[in-house]
């Protein structure tokens, strides 16, 4: 084994070469770090046949901030090891971990580079009928599969204490539900919305709610979560998607991975007015959206309930009447930490292009106003919105087409 350090470009090459066949015996090989990530280096090793592979090494501070912000290295661990789990139960949508090392905290994967991230395809315009329910799939099996519909007792209890995950969970349990309902120094907050900001401060209903969606969060674990299910993490081309960088993973609520992935879509909806200045292109890519949203609740629900029905070891939760409750509160928490995504991406630390990229400013303005009423309107009516149905309609009704020039 050996000891940790952090790995110059030949290094990552070496450690590519040294735990995989893919390269062959005389492969040339090269290595750049070329990770846009916020908290690790990546690096893709490439032989002269154009064969690569990634490898991703935390570091033991966020690569973003620097030394001053440190982090536990056991991320590392925590991502190959759920990357790993979820491939057991979804192998077609989670990327491929070829090895791990504990030590030097680094993974070998497989490239996605068929593949472009799916924010940046969103902002372009484009469209994939496949998104919703390959994505449904992946939640439902991953979530289904690691929770206590299957697991028994002791292997729950087992499988919680694998994924504690404290340093990682922080940043979320601040980044998304304290800082923004705050005057907090990390907030990034355009001058044009300020006023949302305070309002959202001072707004105690709203404030009551995204409380108990906190405290669910924090103790809820209701099966392993990938964490951290945005638009950047995940891969997607023609034919197929795939979800990278579960390093957030943790026991916590399932209606937040779900809820995170809905969110990701609906910022890239209040976003489309900003984004296109065709009003038909902005108006087609709203209706794809609402069409993926739809699709990604019916087929997730779907599966999760058969899943229930034909999957449940637990005898007492087999019950039929219990399972049908439990997806329901799933739905009402998805839309809440949607309703937090939404709010937390506009005022929070931690920005998305699909809004960063608006000019001019005061377009963006009202594309990050309509995040944040969207955001609102979804955590406090999220018991109410029983359907999806009636959560498609509160999305249209909230969103207000914007006046173009
Ligand atoms: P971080 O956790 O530090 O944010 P990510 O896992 O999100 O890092 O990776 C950062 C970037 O590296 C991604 O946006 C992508 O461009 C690239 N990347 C990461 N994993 C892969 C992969 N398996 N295949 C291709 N590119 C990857
Ligand atoms: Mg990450």
């Amino acid at each position: 084994m050996t000891a940790y350090h952090i790995f110059t470009p030949e290094q990552a090459m070496r450690f590519a070469d040294e735990h995989s066949e893919l390269f062959g015996e005389h492969s040339k090989l090269s290595a750049a770090e070329f990770g846009d990530g916020n908290l690790n280096l990546v690096f893709r090793v490439v032989n002269d046949k154009g064969t690569s592979l990634i490898v991703k090494q935390a570091l033991p501070y966020a690569r973003c901030v620097g030394e001053s912000w440190p982090l536990s290295t056991d991320r590392a661990r925590i991502e190959a090891e759920v990357l790993q789990l979820h491939a057991r139960f979804c192998p077609e949508h989670t990327v491929e971990v070829l090895h791990f090392d504990r030590e030097l905290s680094a993974i070998l994967m497989e490239d996605l580079k068929q593949y472009e991230i799916l924010r940046t395809a969103l902002i372009k315009g484009k469209q994939f009928a496949h998104l919703a329910p390959q994505l449904a799939h992946y939640l439902a099996n991953t979530l289904f599969y690691t929770s206590d519909f299957v697991l028994t007792g002791p292997a729950k209890k087992a499988a919680v204490a694998q994924f504690i995950n404290p340093d990682l969970c922080l940043i979320t349990e601040d980044l998304f539900f304290t800082d923004p309902y705050c005057n907090h120094e990390r907030n990034n907050i355009h001058s044009l919305i300020q006023d949302s900001a305070r309002a959202l401060w001072q707004d105690e209903e709203l404030k009551a709610e995204v409380a108990a969606l906190k405290a669910d969060f924090l103790s809820k674990p209701q099966a392993l979560l990938h964490g951290d299910v945005h638009s950047g993490s995940i891969f997607i081309n023609e034919e197929n998607c795939k979800v990278i960088d579960a390093e957030f993973g943790f026991y916590g609520p399932i209606g937040f991975d779900v809820g995170s992935l809905l969110g990701n879509l609906l910022l890239n909806y209040v976003a489309c007015p900003g984004l296109f200045n065709d009003t038909l292109q902005g108006a087609s890519q709203q209706q794809f959206l609402l069409s993926q949203i739809r699709t990604l609740w019916q087929q997730f629900a779907q599966t999760f309930s058969h899943l229930q029905q034909t999957a449940t070891q637990d005898p007492a939760l087999q019950n039929e009447h219990y399972q049908v409750r439990f997806l329901q509160q799933v739905f009402a928490d998805a839309i809440g930490y949607a309703g937090c995504e939404l709010i937390r991406r506009t005022v929070g630390l931690a920005h998305v292009a699909d809004l960063e990229k608006i000019t001019p400013a005061p377009q963006r303005a009202a594309c990050e106003k309509q995040a944040i009423a969207l955001g609102r309107a979804l955590i406090i009516k999220r018991q109410h919105l029983a359907t999806i149905d009636a959560l498609v309609q509160q999305i249209s009704q909230t969103v207000a087409p914007l006046p173009h020039d």
